[in-house]
């Protein structure tokens, strides 16, 4: 029987990853918190409906990229391919509008959809994403691009640029789907074949086709921001108002589009040019007709969704090095010592600082070769005669200086200690 592997399109995030992953969340709990959002966490699994009404039939989300199911009750299934339509529901189930005033909700969590896996696309993936819940002000809007870019320049990521368009509201669209559909048409059998499909049932998707002789039409296709309606304009004015305000650069791209009636005004993307194919590393916009979709009060709504894996891809290329920090590593041999290294190690951790704990038993020179190796500024040596003597040798790695001190003095002066950590790091 051969070896089981991670299924196709999932992966093993090993420890050495995890310390991005952890770097991300961290910074993402500290800026979304400052900024007043509440984290949410809803299942993994909802109902196929949720998922149908609140994507899209007519996305290839829903249509060829579920992962659905019947379970042993006969009930439809579907893993989440995303995390708005869940916290929706769980906006309206639990009546949060109620609570009166603006909800800003976050959430991170795995994904699921059946695509072709590739550097930056997997079956299963990772999102972060923010809701803001109950505003039509163009202030939301703008405040949630400014959470987005404030959290990728924090983590450091660079070459990242935000592309902005408005798709406007439903009647606007609908004057714009006409033009479309028009210009389209002589075109119909140079377009690739979802195109082709896509004509008269949601043309506004053909502009995000990735196929080369498509995008070649689409560049002189007509441009929805000549088809805004004045409330859409001065929406869409104010959002760039803000945002130059804010000293956030952007640029206009008319073929951002989503092709749905509940998606209105702003719609926008951070890219990067260093993934290949998968360039959105956060994908976002204003979406106020889903609450009422999904049989809600009328709710304006806005927010975005960063693909974790795609980030994470860009810190690691960027060389951004993120490591947990040991401040002392501890080597021992012998029995008494060992007892009393882990002992030693056990009460330091419980005073704040990390260790590692050397285990192998094997001669001191392989554990301090270790101990180098560990990144730890220091080492703590217990052998025989400090075992006898209840002391340990501390030992700096970098000047290689060293002192004896006792194990009571180590436990008591944990403020010097510290120090001496802050001086030589
Ligand atoms: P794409 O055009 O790349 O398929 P999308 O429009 O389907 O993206 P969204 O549904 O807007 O993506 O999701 C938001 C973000 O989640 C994307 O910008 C991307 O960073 C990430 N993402 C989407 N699908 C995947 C996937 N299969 N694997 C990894 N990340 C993904
Ligand atoms: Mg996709």
């Amino acid at each position: 029987m051969g070896l089981i592997q991670a299924s196709r399109g999932t992966r093993d995030i090993l420890p050495d990853e995890v310390v991005y992953w952890q770097q991300v969340e961290t910074a993402a709990r500290q800026i979304l918190g400052r900024a007043a959002y509440r984290e949410i966490r809803t299942p993994i699994f909802e109902q196929t409906s949720l998922f149908e009404r609140g994507i899209g039939e007519a996305t290839d989300i829903v249509g060829k990229e579920m992962y659905t199911f019947v379970d042993r009750g006969e009930r439809s299934l579907t893993l989440r391919p995303e995390g708005t339509a869940g916290a929706v529901r769980a906006f309206i189930e639990h009546k949060l509008h109620t609570q009166g005033g603006v909800q800003r909700l976050w959430y991170t969590g795995a994904m699921f959809r059946y695509e072709r896996p590739q550097a930056g696309r997997q079956r299963q993936f990772h999102q972060l994403g923010v809701e803001v819940l109950g505003s039509a002000d163009p202030r939301a809007d703008a405040e949630v691009i400014a959470i987005a870019t404030d959290l990728l320049q924090t983590l450091g990521l660079k070459d990242c640029t935000l592309s902005l368009n408005s798709v406007g509201n439903p009647s606007d669209r609908q004057h714009y789907r006409e033009a479309l559909v028009a210009y389209f048409q002589p075109y119909q059998t140079q377009l690739d074949s979802d195109s082709q499909e896509r004509l008269y049932r949601n043309p506004l998707r053909i502009l995000d086709s990735k196929d080369p002789r498509t995008q070649e039409i689409c560049q002189t296709a007509p441009s929805i921001l000549d088809y805004l309606g004045p409330e859409s304009q001065s929406h869409f004015q104010r959002v760039q108002q803000y945002l130059t305000d804010l000293g956030i650069a952007y640029q206009l791209n008319p073929c951002l589009v989503r092709g749905l009636d509940y998606y209105t005004h702003t719609a926008f993307e951070f890219q990067t040019e260093n993934l290949g194919a998968q360039a959105t590393v956060c994908g976002g916009g204003r979406y106020d007709g889903l609450v009422q979709e999904l049989g809600g009060p009328e709710t304006p709504a806005v927010g975005w969704a960063i693909g974790l894996e795609r980030l994470i891809l860009l810190l690691q290329q960027q060389a951004q090095v993120f490591s947990t920090q040991l401040d002392f590593y501890v080597v021992a041999r012998g029995e008494v010592a060992e007892a009393q290294a882990l002992c030693l190690a056990q009460k330091l951790r419980q005073q704040g600082f990390a260790i590692e704990l050397d285990l192998s038993g094997s001669a001191f020179g392989k554990q301090l070769k270790r101990a180098d190796r560990s990144g730890a500024p220091a080492c703590l040596i217990i052998g025989d005669a400090e075992a006898e003597a209840k002391t340990v040798q501390l030992k700096w790695l970098k000047s290689g200086q060293q002192q004896v001190i006792s194990q009571a003095d180590l436990l008591t002066q944990t403020e010097a200690l510290r120090q001496q950590l802050i001086t030589v790091s």
